[in-house]
């Protein structure tokens, strides 16, 4: 499968890696957004969260279990936000599910912040 975060798994493609266990693979995303910026897989090909079934939200429990020790070691020292894009309109570019954890600065509370 030509999937570029199956690959960082893999280690065919190198990734700054923060954190790892049976489940899941947290590591630095190339162009952050903020002083931490990580993102947190599943160890299996789940294209988002409308992918999410019975059967493998086991993967997305052990995500959120660790989300709180991969926020310490990524530097989100008072607080983080957790965002995963699903499908065109949310701006989705790689399609393996992922959990965007950023923080290490106060960040903007609006998603659109002029209003
Ligand atoms: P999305 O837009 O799908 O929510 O987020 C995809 C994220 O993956 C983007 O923030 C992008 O910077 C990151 N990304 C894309 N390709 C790579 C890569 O090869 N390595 C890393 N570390 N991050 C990547
Ligand atoms: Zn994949």
């Amino acid at each position: 499968m030509d999937c570029i975060f199956c690959k960082i798994i893999a280690g065919e493609i190198p990734s700054a890696k923060i954190f790892e266990n049976e489940w899941i693979y947290a590591f630095k995303d190339i162009n952050p957004e903020a002083p931490c910026h990580i993102l947190v897989i599943p160890k299996k090909h789940i294209a988002s969260m409308d992918e999410i079934t019975e059967e493998n939200s086991v993967y997305v429990s052990k995500i959120f279990e660790s989300i709180p020790e991969i926020a310490k070691l990524g530097g989100a020292e008072n607080g983080y936000r957790v965002i995963s894009n699903c499908g065109k309109d949310a701006g989705q570019t790689v399609f393996h599910l992922h959990f965007h954890v950023i923080g290490g600065t106060e960040l903007p509370i609006h998603v659109f912040p002029e209003k």
